[in-house]
């Protein structure tokens, strides 16, 4: 059953079905389109200095046990957090910088194979106006922010490619965005691989997303008993928020002890 927060139900008891349940939270948080506006391009986001000092202070207020959780890589993380470094999963799990701030990346080879969809892919960017190639190296996302009216048919072109690539690849579909990256590591599998280290273990996983690429890391914190808040009406979740600026309000609630276990 899914419950709504905070933009149409902001009541105490809609709030209290985030109280933990003998523990303490732990907070895994996407970052386009949950923690930021969805912008033209994948470039012009924009980290105002008040979100970055309110997940320091949700960090601080959780014992240091908040994560990002991105298809973004960390490197570009920590640009748009700076001067801040957080936990975090990058590049849809592919890597991932624990609370200590080891890295751990998943053991991927890139195939000639993959070189030659890589080549594709960027045809199909050139071919379609609008469509913007985002190249991580590991893994190709098209965007169609600015040309929306090309989703259908990207999204045929990059299947076509990928499928052509067999088991190992998969195709990531999220708002406005196609990305085609090994299938070795998930979201969830970022999550889970947290939740066996301090300070992640032994608390109660929250993830926060907007977006189909969310929806294995819900499943996963569903399973350990923790909760899934989907942002936006893109997809569903245990609970929801109407917005990245509800968010920041379920932080900031988090951090001011207001959701803290009774
Ligand atoms: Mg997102």
């Amino acid at each position: 059953m899914e419950e709504t927060l905070y933009h149409e139900d902001s009541s105490l008891a809609a709030r209290k079905r985030l109280d933990p349940v003998g523990g303490e939270w732990c907070l895994f948080l996407d970052v386009d389109g949950t923690l930021l506006e969805i912008a033209p391009t994948p470039d012009a986001v924009v980290v105002d200095d008040s979100l970055k000092d309110l997940l320091v202070h949700t960090r601080h207020a959780l014992n240091g046990a908040v994560a990002l959780v991105s298809g973004r890589g960390i490197a570009v993380l920590d640009q748009l957090f700076a001067p801040h470094r957080f936990a975090a999963a990058g590049l849809h799990g592919l890597e991932r910088r624990d609370a200590s701030g080891a890295l751990h990346v998943a053991p991927v080879d890139i195939d000639p194979a993959f070189e030659a969809a890589r080549e594709a892919l960027a045809g199909v960017a050139e071919a379609l106006p609008g469509v913007l190639l985002e190249d991580k190296t590991v893994s190709v996302a098209l965007h169609c922010r600015a040309t929306p009216q090309h989703e259908p048919v990207l999204r045929r072109l990059v299947q076509a490619i990928a499928d052509g690539l067999g088991p190992r690849y998969q195709v990531l579909e999220g708002k406005r965005v196609l990305e085609v990256k090994p299938a070795i590591a998930t979201k969830a599998d970022a999550i889970r691989a947290f939740l066996l280290e301090p300070p992640f273990i032994g608390r109660r996983p929250v993830f926060v997303g907007d977006d189909i690429t969310d929806l294995d890391g819900f499943a996963a914190v569903e399973g350990l008993g923790g909760l899934s808040v989907a942002v936006g009406d893109r997809v569903d979740a245990q609970l929801r928020v109407a917005s990245p600026r509800d968010v920041r309000a379920l932080l900031s609630d988090l951090s001011e002890g207001r959701l803290a276990a009774p």
